[in-house]
């Protein structure tokens, strides 16, 4: 019903009258678009940011959009402003053409037909292909994701995570991931690049994180998109944020975002990129923090690698805004809540963002894609360079290991090995290491020297010795820490862990191994 009240009013647009004041919008879009000068202060702009979504920023100009909540509060700062023409009314809708992959291609897909290319792709491709559904959006419209690997049993594949159109309105990644996904599966066997990549990578490709954003106006066009999603939330300002902590939008995580969430909880991608439009720049992190990221000098030799391959690939003057096509996030200016610094500090995934176009609905995306597929690939190759292996326990099992380059990782920038399999990877810049092991219950290993070269993942497995029994905090001392940690187990404030808890080996962590302890730490046993 909501879709067919806000189609009659698209329909009314449609003929010539669009909004023109906040309210008109607020009314048929739920959020209106506008422009603010540039105050030229940091520290307002930073305040502003936490009010409204500021979608981009220019040295005259800073543009956002608001839920009419955010705008009453933006209106009460008494800062002029224009309302612009939203950009969901800017495609050029030919409700008689059809979505296709020819170069010729000028439609957006409708739902139902990004649907049944994702089943397509999967039905026609199914070695090498497979489609998962990650979650549902407030409207009950699918978040898919498709898996893309080869058969084969490298046991080191580093998993990449391509998505696109957080921001319902900026559908050129949308598009462009539909034409790659194509591309891979089709040259897969055939070029010997593609084939490779997917023979070695785990590629996960979620063309539209916000589809009823997408589809605002009905699942038929694409015609009247919107940026945020059915409850008026901005996805990418709704993920916990390693500044502001949880909620810093103040609104509950919206379905869509819990999907992210989980799915990378579960996957666990290396490295990902976020596609989205209304500017042309690669943003790196941080974007809540002024401080830089601990491998900020790997994060700007992947950005400019992406951007010098897409200046090969296009005319000049495309993605070249702020520093030739490339910015620190904080720099250009402040978000809270995004899934980029989300993906960094808490997935422990080196996430960049790539803002793909000026124009939020180009007549041909096809071209976009050109520009950005050697690009593309490039970026899923930076997956190569680091170091990988396999964390183990003495007695032969897999560890969940905190992986550290000493001197380099704060601001949670380790990584972890995983607990099935122990296997780890760390994306790294070409030069020499020193790392360290470590995970609960054991003595920790720091291995030095360890080099990084271009183009290859430095394989180094290690075993991780079990601590002593006593010594619970894997210390090598027996003091009032383990004392306390054995009390903290036996009152079940904590899981044990039998081998240096249970010290006199009667198969519980009780009081009497507490005692034990305490005995052994001032040196009575
Ligand atoms: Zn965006």
């Amino acid at each position: 019903m909501r879709s067919l009240i806000l189609m009659l009013a698209i329909i009314l647009l449609v003929k010539g009258v669009y909004p023109a004041t906040e309210d008109d919008y607020f009314s048929v879009m739920g959020e209106v678009y506008f422009r603010f000068q540039n105050p030229a202060n940091t520290s307002l702009v930073n305040e502003i940011s936490k009010i409204v979504s500021i979608s981009k920023v220019t040295s005259e100009w800073i543009y956002a959009y608001a839920n009419e909540k955010e705008f009453r509060r933006f209106v009460s700062l008494d800062i002029p402003y224009d309302v612009l023409e939203h950009p969901g009314f800017m495609v050029a809708h030919n409700a008689a053409a059809k979505f296709s992959f020819e170069t010729t291609n000028t439609e957006y897909p409708s739902y139902p037909e990004y649907i049944e290319r994702m089943n397509q792709f999967q039905a026609s491709y199914p070695d090498i292909c497979s489609l998962q559904d990650i979650g549902t959006s407030v409207q009950g419209r699918k978040i898919l994701c498709l898996k893309i690997t080869g058969q084969t049993d490298y046991f080191f594949k580093p998993r990449v995570f391509l998505s696109s159109t957080i921001h319902g309105n900026e559908p050129v990644g949308y598009v462009m991931m539909l034409y790659f996904i194509d591309f891979l599966l089709s040259n897969y066997g055939i070029d010997s690049v593609v084939t490779s990549i997917v023979d070695r990578t785990e590629i996960w490709i979620n063309p539209l994180s916000n589809p009823d954003g997408t589809y605002w106006a009905g699942d038929e066009t694409v015609f009247g998109a919107r940026r945020y999603n059915a409850n008026s939330v901005d996805l990418n300002r709704n993920f916990p944020d390693p500044a502001e902590g949880e909620y810093p939008d103040g609104n509950q995580y919206q379905p869509e975002t819990t999907a992210m969430m989980d799915f990378a909880s579960i996957i666990k991608p290396i490295l990902s990129a976020n596609f989205h439009c209304g500017a042309e720049v690669v943003n790196y992190p941080w974007d809540t923090f002024e401080r830089l990221h601990p491998d900020n000098d790997w994060f700007i030799s992947i950005s400019r690698h992406y951007v010098d391959t897409v200046h090969l690939n296009s005319p000049g003057q495309y993605m070249d805004d702020l520093n030739n096509g490339i910015t620190n996030g904080y720099q250009w200016y402040r978000i809270t809540g995004g899934r980029q610094d989300y993906m960094n500090y808490f997935q422990q995934c080196r996430e960049i963002t790539v803002e793909l176009s000026n124009s939020f609905f180009p007549a041909s995306p096809y071209t976009y894609w050109t520009y950005n597929k050697d690009a593309i690939i490039g970026l899923i190759t930076e997956s190569f360079t680091g170091i990988c292996g396999v964390v183990q326990c003495k007695e032969g099992y897999p560890l969940q290991t905190k992986v550290e380059i000493s001197e380099r990782d704060f601001d949670n920038s380790f990584v972890f090995s995983e607990k099935q399999t122990g296997r780890f990877f760390r994306l790294l810049p070409q030069g020499r290491y020193n790392v360290r092991f470590s995970s609960a219950y054991h003595y920790p290993e720091t291995l030095e020297n360890i080099s990084v070269d271009s183009g290859f993942l430095n394989v180094v497995n290690v075993s991780l010795e079990h601590a002593e029994s006593g010594d619970i905090s894997a210390d090598r001392v027996i003091d009032i820490t383990d004392v306390i940690l054995c009390l903290r187990m036996a009152i079940g404030l904590e899981p044990f862990d039998l081998k240096t808890s249970d010290t006199n080996n009667d198969g519980i962590t009780d009081i009497d191994d507490v005692i034990l302890i305490l005995r052994m730490s001032i040196g009575l046993r």
